[in-house]
């Protein structure tokens, strides 16, 4: 027994039959010759008729159309969801349309175009004619053209070049469209102007004679020069030159170039150019020497390496290898670490013996690096000169065997001082007991004095490091050290002078530290004059709080150079001087609130001492 719904439906399926027989004949030339495909459904979506088009699209003949074409049959299973979306709304009595596709009895897929278009009887709607627009060659037409469309906007999109075409004058015949882009002319605002006119005037010559090799060898050429855009703004270009030939005469008879902006690219080229010169200039300048070798072989040396080793000019290094550079010595322990470079470890600074060009010997500190140099493997090698760092250490260890020769001395003195007061009082004794030795005891007794100073002074430089700030009489101290000097000053045929004119003049030191500025001031002009000659040390006023110390003498100078580097630490021409003297002086000085100039000619040498004075005034 069949459901009453199925009822309804056979009875709709019967009225749909009939309906179409009624109308055979009507529809018959228009159903049968129709270019579309044409079916017809009835609710269920069985298809109970079809047109031959359809037919022969989908592959289905006649009876097994009629007899089980379901339409869930006709349409991959992605479609099937959307085509009975749109037959449910057929049946309710609207005129859908939509593509999909369509799949035939072989498995081909087609598109189409349908229409479904509900059939009534009696105010029911009973069945639903189908119409298929075949729309593969269209679609297929479309997405072609849609490709050429793709590919013309991929080209005019991407067109970077300009290609201009220009006769043997030089006269521009053609020029593509991107020219707007590109120089922001429209091809015919430049048209049979000459090439040349748009190229940078600095440019021309070089273009004009490139242009001429096209000629007259035939042969492509390639070319950069400045062009003029539209705007007045010069952009770099790129020209790749190609002389077209004619086949008979064999004569060009026009160049087509193909001209590309490189501005940016110039930019970037013209950074990285910099940034060379910049890292050129740093190792070049730099003030460890740098070498990079291969093997033996040197490929680069820095300005201070050349002249570290001696060389007048690079090219003289670069007929050396580097085995000549290290001394025998150290050969072994120079191939063990190239090796240990080569297999890409950095060594540690290691000191080597190194050679001159002249074949003299010096030390240094070498470390080696792995780079890279023009595309190889290479070693770039650090060479630090310690010539200088090891004459320093020497002297530091001199300067410091003087300060403990200084110690020894004040404690020397002070032994001396305890057995001097002893004899100093049996002296005393002595003097009072004799009265026949009246002017030996004074003689004694001035020159127990005297050395008792002596004593005193030298225990004064045994403790350099005790800072005591008190009020002092200036000329008192001048005239201790004059003392003090005096003595070693005569025996070198030096007479030393102090003048001044004002008295009680107070200034607020350590005492001791003042005395060593003073003393190292007098010893250097004592030292500045082993013939002999005079010391005038001047003290005066100057302002209301400052007073000038001048130390002048008529020793033999110093020449510019020397007067230049006066005050360095360790800076000495003497055999056995320190170069600590005026550097230790400034240093106390500047710690007093004062000053020290220097003039110097071969007349002799003034220096000039300034200081603060204190404020209350000594009584
Ligand atoms: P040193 O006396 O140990 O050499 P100094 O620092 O005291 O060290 O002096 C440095 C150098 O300055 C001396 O070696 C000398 O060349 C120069 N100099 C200093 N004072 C004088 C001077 N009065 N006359 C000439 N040269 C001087
Ligand atoms: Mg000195």
């Amino acid at each position: 027994m069949n459901s009453p719904v199925e009822e309804i439906k056979s009875e709709k399926r019967i009225l749909l039959l009939k309906y179409l027989k009624k109308n055979h004949s009507r529809y018959e030339t228009l159903f049968s010759y129709n270019e579309d495909s044409i079916f017809v459904l009835d609710i269920e979506g069985h298809v109970v008729q079809s047109n031959p088009t359809f037919q022969q699209l989908t592959g289905y003949s006649h009876t097994e159309v009629d007899e089980k074409l379901k339409l869930q049959l006709l349409f991959p299973i992605d479609q099937i969801n959307r085509v009975f979306h749109h037959f449910s709304n057929a049946v309710l009595g609207r005129f859908p349309n939509f593509d999909c596709k369509i799949i035939t009895k072989i498995g081909e897929i087609f598109d189409l175009n349908i229409s479904f278009i509900p059939i009534s009887v009696d105010d029911q709607i009973v069945g639903v004619w189908a119409v298929g627009k075949d729309i593969t060659e269209l679609k297929r037409k479309k997405e072609e053209i849609r490709k050429v469309e793709e590919m013309q906007r991929v080209l005019t999109d991407n067109i970077l070049d300009v290609i201009i075409s220009t006769n043997l004058q030089g006269e521009i015949v053609y020029v593509s469209p991107s020219s707007e882009y590109i120089l922001g002319y429209e091809p015919n605002e430049i048209i049979n102007q000459n090439v040349l006119a748009l190229v940078h005037p600095d440019d021309v010559k070089n273009a004009y004679d490139n242009r001429k090799k096209v000629l007259s060898s035939q042969e492509n050429g390639r070319d950069s020069f400045r062009i003029r855009k539209k705007s007045g703004e010069y952009i770099w270009v790129e020209s790749l030159s190609k002389p077209i030939i004619a086949h008979d005469t064999l004569h060009v008879l026009e160049i087509v170039s193909v001209i590309r902006d490189i501005t940016e690219r110039k930019k970037v080229e013209e950074e990285a150019k910099k940034r060379e010169e910049t890292y050129r200039n740093l190792v070049e300048y730099s003030p460890d020497a740098v070498i990079i070798a291969k093997d033996s072989l040197i490929l680069f040396i820095n300005e201070t390496g050349a002249r570290l080793f001696g060389a007048a000019n690079k090219r003289e290094i670069f007929n050396k290898t580097l085995d000549e550079m290290v001394h025998p010595d150290f050969h072994q322990i120079a191939k063990e670490r190239e090796l240990n470079v080569m297999a890409g470890h950095v060594t540690e600074f290691t000191e080597f013996k190194l050679l001159r060009l002249d074949g003299s010997e010096f030390v240094a500190e070498v470390k080696g690096i792995p780079t890279i140099y023009e595309n190889q493997l290479a070693r770039h090698i650090i060479i630090r000169d310690i010539t200088e760092r090891k004459k320093t250490h020497e002297l530091l260890l001199n300067s410091e065997k003087l300060s403990v020769a200084g110690q020894l001395a004040a404690g020397i003195a002070h032994e001396v001082r305890n057995p001097l007061t002893a004899i100093k009082g049996f002296l005393q004794i002595m003097e009072t007991e004799d009265n026949n030795h009246k002017s030996f005891f004074e003689i004694i007794q001035s020159e127990m004095d005297r050395i008792e100073l002596i004593l005193s002074e030298l225990l004064v430089l045994a403790k350099p490091h005790e800072l005591k700030f008190n009020a002092v009489d200036l000329i008192t101290l001048l005239e201790n050290v004059k003392t003090l000097i005096d003595t070693q000053a005569v025996l070198n045929g030096i007479q030393i002078t102090l003048n001044y004119n004002i008295h009680n003049l107070t200034i607020h030191c350590d005492q001791n530290q003042l005395k060593q500025v003073f003393i190292n001031l007098l010893k250097n002009a004592v030292e500045a004059m082993p013939d002999g000659g005079n010391i005038t040390i001047e003290v005066k006023q100057y302002g209301f709080s400052m007073v000038k110390i001048y130390f002048k003498d008529t020793g033999r100078g110093m020449p510019q150079e020397i007067l230049k580097r006066v005050g360095e630490p360790f800076f000495t021409t003497k055999q056995d001087g320190t170069g600590l003297g005026i550097m230790i002086s400034k240093q106390i000085v500047e710690n007093h609130g004062g000053n020290i100039n220097i003039w110097s000619d071969e007349q002799g040498t003034i220096i000039e001492l300034i200081l603060p004075i204190a404020s209350e005034r000594l009584h």
